[in-house]
């Protein structure tokens, strides 16, 4: 059937915006054969597919591996009028013990808030990767400069042996795609 014709309680389809991190020139976080932007976009497409499938109108910042700058995301996000954006990214640091999962969310935003904390909470359940919490960010463009409840999940860590491992297989992939997708549920039937 049209999904169109699929509306959430209220009687409004809701608009989300999907920001796979990095894409083109910008690899992201690169460890062993494995980039970044190749498994935030894995993670996103299957995040499109489930809340397509619950209803939502979703909007893409990218599709596939181009280059797209910070503002120009941002924009997209405020020009589809979304009612929130999620941006999917993994970690890196120069100590490969570090791993877990973290969400970030604009500093001074309680929707933003709200929203980093469920999606966290339903992430950790289905990854059971160490928790390291939600983290409030003033200085990040797509946080910063979208005008609706705006998050950045870092899944797991690059750098690290074991996530990396399990980053790169499509059901590790796909429990991501399904907490992201819960914690937004969530988020709409809880919150809003
Ligand atoms: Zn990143």
């Amino acid at each position: 059937s049209c999904p169109g014709c699929f509306y959430i309680e209220g009687g409004i389809m809701k608009k989300i915006c999907i920001d796979p991190g990095h894409g083109g020139r910008d690899p992201g976080a690169v460890s062993g054969n494995v980039k970044e932007k190749d498994i935030n976009l894995a993670i996103a497409q299957k995040l499109q597919l489930l809340l397509y499938n619950k209803g939502y109108n979703v909007i893409m910042t990218r599709e596939k591996d181009i280059d797209i700058g910070l503002y120009q995301r941002a924009n997209i996000a405020n020009n589809f009028k979304a009612d929130i954006f999620v941006s999917i990214h993994n970690n890196a640091f120069n100590n490969e013990l570090a791993q877990g999962t973290e969400t970030l969310c604009f500093s001074g935003s309680l929707q933003g808030e709200k929203l980093a904390n469920l999606v966290q909470t339903e992430l950790v359940k289905r990854l059971k990767r160490p928790d390291r919490g939600i983290k409030s960010r003033s200085d990040l463009v797509v946080l910063r400069y979208t005008t609706m409840p705006a998050i950045l999940v870092e899944c797991a860590f690059l750098t690290n042996p074991v996530e990396r491992k399990l980053l790169k297989i499509n059901s590790f992939q796909l429990l991501a795609a399904e907490g992201i997708a819960e914690g937004i549920d969530r988020y709409f039937r809880e919150v809003e």
